[in-house]
């Protein structure tokens, strides 16, 4: 059957989410949120409030400075730009993929220099690449070296620990921002002991809430280099923040979201953080298998090549030639009612996404992987049948 002629019937059971982002937001969380309500001065939100403070700086591994901004994550990635950089500084993008482009696009909106680092959307940047190019930097032009911990538009991750290793090697004083937008939460990051100076991150995606918050960790260094930041600013002014008793937001505080944002860092702490790591990695080792099946008769493939940079919280699957995934997407929301990713960019019908990341288990995720073998079927797109027993095999065996 062709694509075009499937019918959405009314859906009934539940949406399988599986977008890599917004993502599935637990129960008591969506309780949480429906607080009626109350003063943002009040002692009792006020305790919230600090609460919140001190749990996000343990999912961070932190003990310096973070903000919070009404906004969804490419607000905190422009209040990383604004407070630490100049208009005419040069920012070092790593190439990753759609997010990194947009973060440069952004950046050069701001006037910032962009620097880039190329790279293979398939295998992720090569490191001495990028020694090199801050080590042939010898006037220090570049202000900060811009990285996304996840590609959430490939699948493929970068690892933070070896971007911090390639500045220290160059003995580059240029700042680290990294993105964790789709990473925090759902695999090991730690700011810290990583040495990151800026780290953005968002309210909908491993941290199991609505959309519109997001926020910046901030290194000491960081905060140092703001106060000589030129470029112009108000509402994201961590200066003017710092003087509020939130230290954060210079209007109204969103309290729904933080009465949401108490419970999932009680969930992801109830559940322990490694526990939550070890869950996202069983569950998107479960994925790759599935699709390692159907790749073969020349099905569909996994997007990333290379094994040590797989994402544990998004796997994004290349179409054999000549097929759209947007056939498969609609087919599977359609008749399914299940919610897979598009492709993003010049990856737009090329690959599907599924997400992995948040309030998700085994039959969570069979029934996504089901229902995608199902409309590898039905679409005509040559695969390998048992992607979905494959998973299942791998699932029964890890705990
Ligand atoms: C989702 C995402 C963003 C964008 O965040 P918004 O909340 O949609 O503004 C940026 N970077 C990465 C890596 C993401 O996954």
């Amino acid at each position: 059957m062709d694509a075009q002629e499937t019918k959405k019937k009314p859906a009934r059971g539940r949406l399988f989410f599986a977008n890599p982002g917004p993502t599935n937001i637990p129960d008591s969380v969506l309780r949480a949120v429906s607080q009626p309500t109350v003063d943002f001065m009040s002692a009792g939100f006020l305790e919230v409030y600090d609460g919140c403070m001190e749990g996000l700086k343990r999912i961070l591994k932190t003990q310096q400075h973070v903000f919070f901004y009404t906004a969804s994550g490419h607000g905190a990635w422009e209040a990383a730009l604004v407070n630490v950089l100049s208009p005419g500084d040069t920012l070092l993008v790593i190439e990753t993929g759609y997010f990194s482009m947009g973060w440069a696009e952004m950046a050069e909106a701001l006037g910032i220099k962009i620097e880039t680092v190329p790279a293979d959307w398939r295998r992720g940047v090569d490191y001495a690449a990028l020694q090199a190019v801050l080590a042939a930097d010898t006037e220090h032009r570049i202000k900060a070296v811009g990285a996304v911990h996840n590609e959430t538009a490939t699948g493929v991750a970068l690892s933070i620990p070896a971007v911090r290793a390639a500045i220290d090697a160059a003995k580059h004083p240029a700042l680290l921002m990294a993105d964790t937008i789709s990473s925090l939460g759902s695999f090991d990051f730690r700011m810290d002991e990583w040495g990151v100076d800026l780290v953005v991150g968002g309210s909908q995606k491993g941290l199991m809430l609505p959309t519109g918050m997001s926020f910046t960790g901030v290194s000491e260094k960081a905060l140092e280099v703001h106060k000589t930041s030129t470029m112009p600013k108000h509402y994201m002014n961590w200066t003017a923040m710092m003087g509020r008793r939130h230290k954060s937001f210079i209007g109204t505080v969103p309290v729904s979201l933080f009465y949401g944002l108490r419970e999932s860092l009680r969930l992801l702490e109830e559940e322990g953080l490694d526990e939550v790591f070890a869950r996202h990695h069983r569950l998107a080792e479960a994925t790759r298998r599935a699709v390692r099946t159907w790749s073969g008769n020349n099905g569909p493939q996994l997007f990333c090549l290379d094994p040590a940079r797989y994402s544990d919280s998004v796997t994004a699957v290349l179409m054999p030639e000549g097929h759209n995934a947007e056939a498969i997407r609609k087919i599977c929301f359609d008749r399914f009612n299940v919610s897979l990713g598009g492709g993003l960019g010049p990856l737009g019908g090329k690959v599907f996404r599924i997400g992995h990341m948040g309030d998700l288990n085994e039959p969570m995720l069979l029934g996504t992987l089901a229902s995608v073998e199902m409309a590898l079927q039905i679409s005509g797109v040559p695969h390998a049948k048992g992607g979905v027993d494959s998973a299942m095999s791998y699932l029964a065996e890890s705990v």
